[in-house]
């Protein structure tokens, strides 16, 4: 356990983890000889994207000679937790190293906090034409949270235009290190990659030194000797023979099964073990254990300290998930920190034709298969016939699950809108309205703080706190609608794409809210309805009102379109009828043309919706739909 180092690299998306990774897999033998770039994104989407969604855990082994482990770079680190792996005796000087890339998106801020719960340490790496982003700032904070050794790092050091200088001192102060702590390297070019491989070894601690840390932690806070409770709160390795692990990803496989991606927090497990599930109250039998490299290597066991992979043979992936443990039985106690994942927006889905709805369904089951995160049931819309309605984490997941079904399984989808979720309690026998908060980190340059600030305030933002470095940063609770409304796009153009920000799910808290209910002569139209709040229904029922105007086609009777809130209609316009004779241009004439032209229109009556009297065309579903905001 002396020479296991287990570590995570956190970064703002795109500041160079991924190629991080690979220079290392190549320093280390890991993989030899020609390679894809950015070897850890194994989902083909995310590589195109240029975004890691599935964490790719790889183990590597480096050698390093006696005299190196004496002389580590830097002498001191302001990471209290740390004990100086060189302090240890070391064994021999071959290690194994633990390598998770974490997923980059705001969408996935649980599962890398899951990771992080995993490993000692983290490499923080910075991109040197960016600076400190939104990201590199939330994961940080997760990373101190878990009192974990952070190895702050700038990257991209051979662009031309890179603020090497700048930036350093912008993570020095951001961490309160010494500059002289921050290495710098060229992730592309290799520069300084086997420097900080070294640091790793040197200053991360092993799951053995962090055991030690971590108790001596709880001793000088309290002055005492820490309590087996207190121990018993962090996650770390015990010393008995109880079989604990902690999942930080799962997959299923066809013919494998669920095969969770776990660290070894104590014990051991091995192949015909009893394996226990805690979130879902499931026992299963262990089929194989083994490590990542980066391909599964089938071992004898897992020990405590490891990161690596144990086979279920579950065919559900929804009973092993993320931030859950598996222990030997059902009386060893779970890590803490389990959450279940909540899907925080929801989208309906249908098929672009009515009869490719099976072929929907059964697509949408084979890709949950592998995402736990996605929940769904089915719908109906008399305008679009059946559908599902979609749960997805954020934006940026909706969009991957978009883009699988259209290439992955050749579906032609429409996808409304994602929005989130009011929930609706009754109190002292009043329906009482509950709407999702976040917080929500922003960074952003100088000369747009002004209008990042307005626009928080237009979005019902209430604002935490702020800290004036070189670039701005800031922090508000946000109502999740506003965030999953216009908010991310609106901050891309104020700021020219230069802000970034993240977010984190808070709670549910009580809105004055509703649902706005729209009208077509009166008949309510579920399609076109959604909640509101009090302070928004007013301009947001008179947008839809007039947008429904503009998109509606005259008909043969006069058209009402209302917007209800509370009980009150509070929008209302109307469409005057039109008679359109088609064949009036045609000047009698040729019969067959006529003939034809009416056939045409005809055809054409196929894609209109009755909704009660008035006719619709399914293009006007379709345009209120995919541009509600
Ligand atoms: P990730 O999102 O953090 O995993 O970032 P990637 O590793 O996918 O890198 C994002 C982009 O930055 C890619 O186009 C990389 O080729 C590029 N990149 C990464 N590191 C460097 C570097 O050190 N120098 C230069 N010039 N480009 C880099
Ligand atoms: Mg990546």
């Amino acid at each position: 356990m002396k020479n296991i180092r287990n570590f995570a690299i956190i970064a703002h998306v795109d500041h160079g983890k991924s190629t991080l990774a690979d220079r290392f897999l190549e320093l280390t033998g890991t993989i030899s000889g020609k390679h894809e770039a950015q070897m850890l994104d194994k989902n083909p989407i995310s590589r195109e994207r240029g975004i890691t969604i599935k964490l790719a855990p790889v183990r590597m082994t480096y050698t390093m000679r006696k005299s190196e482990i004496r002389n580590p770079k830097n002498e001191t680190n302001s990471n209290s937790l740390e004990i100086r792996n060189s302090d240890l005796e070391i064994g021999d000087s071959k290690f194994i190293l633990n390598l998770i890339d974490t997923p980059g998106h705001v969408d996935f801020s649980y599962e890398v906090e899951r990771t992080l719960a995993c490993v000692e340490g983290v490499i923080l790496l910075v991109d040197a034409t960016q600076g400190i982003q939104a990201q590199t700032i939330a994961h940080t904070y997760k990373a101190i949270e878990q009192n974990l050794t952070i190895i702050p790092v700038v990257n991209k050091i051979d662009v031309l235009h890179a603020k090497i200088a700048q930036v350093k001192q912008e993570l020095a102060d951001f961490l309160g290190v010494d500059e002289a702590q921050v290495y710098e390297i060229s992730a592309k070019t290799g520069k300084g990659v086997e420097e900080l491989l070294k640091a790793v070894i040197l200053k991360v601690p092993s799951p053995m030194s962090s055991v030690i840390a971590r108790s001596e932690i709880l001793r000088s806070n309290s002055g005492q000797a820490p309590q087996s409770q207190e121990i018993a709160t962090l996650p770390m390795v015990t010393r008995n023979d109880k079989a604990q692990a902690l999942i930080f990803d799962s997959y299923y496989d066809k013919y494998r099964g669920v095969i969770a991606f776990v660290r070894v927090f104590g014990g051991e497990f091995r192949a015909g073990m009893k394996g226990y599930l805690h979130a879902t109250g499931t026992t299963f039998e262990i089929n194989e254990v083994g490590n990542f490299i980066p391909d599964l290597d089938i071992q004898d066991k897992l020990d405590s300290g490891s990161i690596g992979y144990i086979i279920t043979n579950l065919k559900d992936i929804h009973l092993c998930q993320v931030g859950d443990s598996i222990t030997d039985s059902i009386k060893t106690k779970a890590l803490p920190g389990y959450k279940k994942i909540q899907p925080m927006v929801f989208s309906s889905i249908f098929p672009t034709d009515p009869d490719a709805y099976v072929e929907l369904l059964e697509s949408m089951e084979k890709l949950t298969l592998n995402d736990s995160a996605i929940t769904y049931e089915p719908i109906y819309s008399t305008a679009l016939g059946s559908g599902l309605r979609v749960g997805f984490l954020g934006l940026l997941h909706a969009d991957v699950v978009r883009q699988r079904l259209e290439r992955e399984y050749e579906l032609s989808i429409v996808l409304t809108s994602p929005i989130v979720k009011y929930e609706e309690r009754r109190e002292n026998g009043k329906i009482v309205y509950y709407e999702p908060i976040a917080i929500v980190d922003i960074v952003t340059p100088q000369d747009y703080v002004g209008a990042v600030m307005r626009l928080a305030e237009q979005s019902r933002a209430v604002f935490l706190h702020m800290d004036n470095k070189s670039h701005v940063y800031l922090s508000y609770e946000i109502p999740m609608s506003e965030l999953m409304g216009t908010f991310f796009d609106r901050l891309k153009t104020l700021t020219s794409g230069y802000a970034s920000l993240q977010w984190d799910f808070k709670e549910y808290r009580q809105a004055d809210a509703d649902k706005l209910t729209l009208l077509l002569n009166s008949e309510p139209v579920e399609e076109f309805s959604e909640y509101a709040v009090a302070e928004k229904a007013y301009v947001r029922a008179s947008d839809l009102t007039s947008k429904l105007k503009e998109l509606i086609p005259r008909q043969q009777y006069e058209v009402k379109i209302q917007a209800k809130f509370k009980g009150k209609i509070i929008a209302s316009s109307r469409i005057s009828p039109f008679r359109k004779d088609v064949t009036q241009k045609l000047y009698g004439g040729d019969r067959t043309r006529k003939d034809k032209l009416l056939k045409k229109q005809k055809a054409g009556k196929k894609d209109l919706k009755n909704i009660g009297s008035v006719e619709i065309p399914k293009e006007v579903f379709l345009k209120l739909f995919q541009n509600k905001n």
